[in-house]
């Protein structure tokens, strides 16, 4: 993500801060413009509904709705602020919301509401106990998180039992949309060379999950996948690659952001030139995001083994997984060029 000022007094600004910190002036986000404004110069319907909430800090532009802003306009089932431990995890789950959102704008896709459109996005936040039995997950355009998902106690308890490396909202909500971009990116004239990447996403998807919860993922799966639910059925393989894109493009446009730039001569930063990291939204070479991507996640992850904590990007990438992400790479230059 950019660095942000505020509009009065030029201090840095976080993405979620509702105030600068230095002069006090209130703020807002304009997707639009990707750059805080001063609430004063704002009509207060400019604003954001969910602003009222504490929930949101974004203006209105660029939004369909009157009273909601682009990213909180795609909600469809959201707790009722009465109830205190349905909108406590809710207020969990809008930063990394709002920080797809964000992305998804980066990225030049279309981003519209199911309901004004048939093929649009909606979120439904649904607590475990309602009477359908929600998951999380996506269906139709309809991306479905569970509340206690935002509970991190319970996050952390469920990666435990599932054996995975990493788990987060912002994640959930990168895996999540990607299905539902794969729906509008792909039709029969161009599924072919998505098939030769991703295997036949023909095959039962219900039968091919049962299998996975059955027997796990086939051995030497990190040969060909990111993750072990990815080996699970080629939807899922695309899902969970499309997020892994989707991190490597964000923490890379940070660190551009930020001036970070390598001049470490020896492995395993050995064949990085010593320029700044580039802004990955405009390189068009899939292998210079690639490589920077790997020479930031190795500095990342040791920062934070200073810190005692656990890396932030787990994962090592197989060249088969480089394939995948250079085909998206490729599948998102191409259509942000079209559109
Ligand atoms: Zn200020
Ligand atoms: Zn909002
Ligand atoms: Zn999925």
């Amino acid at each position: 993500m950019k660095t942000f000022n505020c509009p009065n007094c030029q201090n840095p600004i976080f993405f979620e801060n509702t105030q600068c910190e230095k002069c006090f002036t209130h703020v807002s986000y304009n997707p639009m413009t990707e750059s805080f404004e001063a609430n004063e110069q704002l009509q207060p319907n400019d604003l954001c509904k969910n602003q009222s909430l504490n929930i949101c800090n974004w203006s209105v532009a660029g939004s369909h709705q009157e009273n909601f802003c682009l990213a909180c306009s795609l909600n469809r089932e959201v707790p009722n602020p009465k109830d205190l431990n349905g909108f406590d995890k809710w207020e969990n789950l809008e930063p990394a919301k709002h920080r797809l959102i964000y992305q998804l704008l980066k990225l030049k896709l279309p981003i519209f509401s199911k309901l004004e459109k048939e093929n649009g996005i909606a979120f439904d936040f649904l607590s475990e106990n309602n009477k359908q039995k929600a998951v999380t997950g996506h269906a139709n355009g309809v991306i479905t998180i569970l509340l206690s998902e935002a509970d991190s106690v319970h996050r952390e308890v469920l990666r435990k039992q599932m054996n995975e490396p990493y788990r987060t909202l912002l994640g959930h909500f990168r895996h999540e949309v990607g299905h539902y971009y794969w729906d509008l990116l792909f039709d029969e004239n161009n599924i072919d060379k998505c098939r030769a990447i991703f295997g036949d996403e023909r095959i039962n998807y219900g039968e091919a999950l049962q299998n996975h919860y059955k027997n796990g993922a086939p051995t030497k799966w990190n040969e060909n996948y990111i993750s072990e639910y990815a080996s699970s059925h080629p939807w899922e393989d695309w899902a969970e690659s499309w997020a892994h894109y989707l991190h490597l493009m964000d923490t890379l446009e940070t660190a551009n952001a930020f001036g970070v730039s390598f001049k470490l001569k020896k492995y395993p930063l050995k064949n990085l030139t010593k320029a700044i990291c580039p802004n990955p939204y405009e390189t068009t070479s899939f292998k210079t995001i690639f490589d920077s991507s790997v020479a930031l996640t190795c500095m990342a992850n040791s920062l934070n083994r200073a810190m005692g904590l656990s890396d932030i990007y787990p994962f090592v990438i197989p060249k088969a997984v480089y394939k995948k992400l250079n085909f998206i790479h490729n599948v998102l230059s191409n259509y942000s060029s079209i559109s």
